[in-house]
Order: C-alpha cells, then structure tokens, then sequence
C-alpha cells in the first residue's frame, strides 16, 4: 500500500444510478485547503487570460466544444446513467448546448464592444474588465447544459472559473471540465467536486463572483454569504410557473404545451409547468385532452427504447413529489393518473394528473420538480387569471392560451415573470435574456445584456483629439 494518511482520511461521495440506486462511481470530494488552492490558482491564470485577445479565447473555447462533440455518445452515456433521462434528451441536451456555444461567443463578442462618449473638451472610452474569478455552480437536472450556459460567457469575457457541478452528476460535469480545460491555458478552468459544503466553501472563498444555478433556499444562502465581500451574483433559481387556458383558446394546443412541460425531464425543469388554470366552462373537456396526452407517458429506464421519462433523479427529490401528492389528494384534490410510487429498484414515479386542485396545498405552492400535472378550475375573469398567476413569490416563467392575443397580451404583461408564452410555450428565440424575476433569480443569463454581468464597466477619458 502506498496510500498517505491524507489519501485515505479524503472524504468521497457516491454517484448513484437513479434507475437502480446502485453506486456508479466513489468521488473524491475536493477539500477545504483544495477549494482554497483551486482559486489561488485560477486567480493567478486570470492575469494573461484576461489579456487574451477575444478571438483566441473565443477559439480555445470552441476548440473544446468540438471535443466534447467528439465524446458525444460516452457523455449521453454518462448522462442518462447518473441523471437518469432518456438517452434521447441527454443526445438532445448536447447537441443544443453544443451548437448554441458559437451565438453566445458573437453576443459576448458585442458585450465587450467599446463605447466612445465625446464631449467639446474630452473624450471618454467605456471598456469592458473582466471580474477576475467566478465561482459557477451548477445543478444536475441540465448536467452539461446548465454548466454551458455559465462557463462559456464568464470564460470568453476574461474571467477564469472554478466549477463545481452538482454532487448527482460529477461525472458528466468531469467530461465537460476535461473537454474545455484541455483547450484553455492551466489553470483557466479549475473543476472542483463536492457536495453543497464544498459550494458553500467555494462562495466563501477568494472568488469575484457567483454564477449559480439550483434551488432558490440554496440561492439565498449564497447572496447571504457573498455579502461580506459583496461579489458579484447571477443566480438563476427555481419556478412555480402557471399556465393559464382560458375557454376561447386552442385546447388542444394548451393540453400540448400542458402535459409536455409538465412531464418533459421528469419534470425537473426550473421553468415546468406547475400549476394549471383552466376556464370551468371548458375544464371537463380540457381534462380529457389532457389525460389522454398524459397516458403516452411511458416511465422506465432512460435507456430503454420508448420510454419518455426515467426515475427521478433521487430518492429525496421522489419523496418530495410523493408527499405532494398523498398532501393533494388527503386535501381534497381528484387523482385522475398516476400517484402511486411504483415497487421496486430506482426512483421512478408515474406520470400523475391531479384536477380541482385547491390554492392552499403544498403542490399549489412549494416546486414539485415532479412529473405531476395539476389542474385548478377559474371563473374565466382576466384580473383573476392574474391575480391566482401571481400568487407565488418566485417569477420565472408563465404561459397564457386564448383566442384573443390581445387579451394574452395584456395577461402577458401584468404576470410578474422573466418569461411569458402567449398560445405556445414560453422559451424565447435565442438572443432573449433568460430571467429570474422576483425569487426566482438575481440577475439573468444569455444575451449581450446577461453577458456583461460578467465584467465590470471601466470609462477612461482622455483630452479631445
Ligand atoms: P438542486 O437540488 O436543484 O440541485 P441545490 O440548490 O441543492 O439545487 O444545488 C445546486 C448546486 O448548489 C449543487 O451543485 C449543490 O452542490 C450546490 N450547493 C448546495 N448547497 C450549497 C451552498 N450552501 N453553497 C453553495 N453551493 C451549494
């Protein structure tokens, strides 16, 4: 044996496979003095890094797209074998993360685009400064492409990274740091595993800013903490996003958009469809569009040919859905699908709709992150589509379905949501930022906008010429 007494006092984590609950992989958790050396490290790269011109960096950063493009299968893989979804979605998440990488290299291009402010006796050149280190913590239901959406425009604007993906998918997040560090200079993108305590030393630790993605109790800890130094903060956190049908909208087109962005992921989408008002006069109908969509929802393994979700990605996250559920229908909700937590190995739940649904409940009011479709029936008024859309403190996102796109509108602008879907769901065209009102985020992602949250202003004024 030639192991130190440092190697074998190391604490380590375990990778499960949702699907079985067995260990797929022991994962050596990075240590305090490790946490503390991987910023020391990064801070001294960012130097030349930041003094990179744009275009090599630019061209380092694509370079390792391509490698991961490269080890496409091993990662879908990896993904569905931690993370527990399709084969299909992990192929998907790579190939649209992937190919996303080159239009948010052009908008951080014109992110970092100089201003010149002239006056009769000066003249005053606005430049854009990289922040120095950010700490980028990810979750694991998106494992490569919520990392993508951090690591690429805090990279390509000057900045060096410390990531620490999400202790449920450590491997996905080791393909990813592999990939991009082995095109970057040392020390310009440093991986650090661990679970929420090596997050939480991370934040503390000698970083600039804190890019996150996860939970909106584990976002306030993180502003709490950053507060000392007053970093910089993007935080993209959870959702309880309504969906409004309103009785003279498409209701096929709504019960599509419903039961998709309901159950897609399993689910566990920071912008799912979690709460569903429907006009009473056609609630009986939509019910029964809704059912019959929600049916096809095959659950197994991700690796099975067919099915459309796998297990849920823990045992703590199905027990969540499960107490919900079993609260919802104790409080008076009618089960129409699914509900029962199936025998058996792995984390799997079924594809369950609820109806008559009350205000009150847990599942009207904490994220489900679940594969549950909740129905709630409305009197049809405008003002009160609203008021029960805004009736929660988080504002990610809102889908509105009705005949009069006026009408839509008007509801649109009155939801207190960073995005609205008017008659179809709500992501936006790409360029749009991506925004977490009220709790549900601190500052956005994506567009030129969100892409300067990773850098500081700097004006420098010089005589007039
Ligand atoms: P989710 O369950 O949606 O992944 P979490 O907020 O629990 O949401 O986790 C998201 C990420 O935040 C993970 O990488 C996790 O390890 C990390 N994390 C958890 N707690 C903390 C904390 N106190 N400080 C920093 N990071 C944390």
């Amino acid at each position: 044996m030639n192991a130190t007494p440092a190697t074998l006092t190391r604490p380590t984590f375990a990778d499960l496979d949702p699907a079985t609950g067995e260990v797929i992989a022991e994962i050596a958790s990075a240590t305090p003095a490790e946490v503390i050396d991987a910023v020391r490290r990064a801070r001294a790269a960012q130097v030349a890094w930041g003094a990179t011109p744009f275009d090599e960096r630019a061209s380092g950063l694509l370079a390792g797209v391509k490698a991961l493009g490269a080890r496409a299968d091993e990662l879908a893989q990896t993904i569905t074998r931690e993370m527990g979804k399709p084969l299909g979605d992990a192929q998907k998440e790579i190939t649209s993360w992937t190919s996303g990488v080159s239009r948010t290299l052009q908008e951080v291009a014109k992110a970092l685009e100089p201003e010149v402010l002239r006056e009769a006796d000066s003249e005053t050149r606005v430049v854009r400064d990289p922040l120095g280190v950010v700490a980028a913590i990810t979750p694991w239901n998106f494992p490569l492409g919520m990392p993508i959406e951090l690591l690429v425009p805090a990279l390509a604007t000057g900045n060096t990274v410390v990531f620490k993906p999400s202790e449920l998918v450590p491997l996905t997040g080791a393909i990813l740091a592999e990939c991009l560090a082995e095109h970057l200079p040392a020390d310009v993108l440093v991986l650090l595993q661990g679970a929420g305590d090596v997050g939480a030393q991370l934040v503390a630790s000698d970083v600039d800013m804190i890019a996150f993605v996860g939970s909106r109790d584990t976002g306030k800890r993180i502003m709490e903490s950053a507060s000392g130094g007053l970093k910089r903060l993007v935080l993209e956190l959870g959702g309880k996003d309504p969906l409004v049908v309103f009785g003279d909208a498409d209701l096929a087109a709504a019960a599509d958009c419903a039961v998709l962005h309901s159950l897609r992921n399993t689910g566990q989408v920071c912008c799912s469809v979690e709460r569903i008002y429907v006009e009473a006069s056609v609630a009986d109908e939509f019910e029964a569009l809704v059912l019959q969509r929600a049916k096809a929802w095959k659950h197994g393994s991700g690796f099975e040919e067919g099915v459309k979700m796998g297990p849920l990605v823990s045992a703590e996250q199905r027990r969540k859905v499960v107490e919900q559920v079993q609260a919802a229908v104790a409080g008076g909700a009618r089960l129409l699908l699914g509900g029962q937590e199936p025998d058996g190995k792995g984390w799997f739940y079924p594809a369950t709709v609820l109806a008559d649904v009350s205000d009150d409940l847990a599942v009207s009011r904490d994220e489900t992150f679940g594969p549950v479709i909740s129905l709630s029936r409305f009197d049809g008024d405008e003002d009160e589509a609203v008021r029960l859309a805004n009736d929660t403190p988080y504002g990610l996102g809102a889908n509105v379905f009705t005949g009069d796109l006026d009408k839509g509108t008007r509801v649109a602008r009155r939801i207190r949501s960073g995005q609205v879907g008017v008659n179809r769901y709500l992501a936006g065209s790409p360029g749009a930022p991506w925004v977490g009102a009220r709790q549900s985020g601190f500052g956005y992602l994506g567009s030129v906008d969100g892409h300067r949250q990773f850098t500081v202003p700097k004006s420098i004024s010089y005589p007039a010429s």
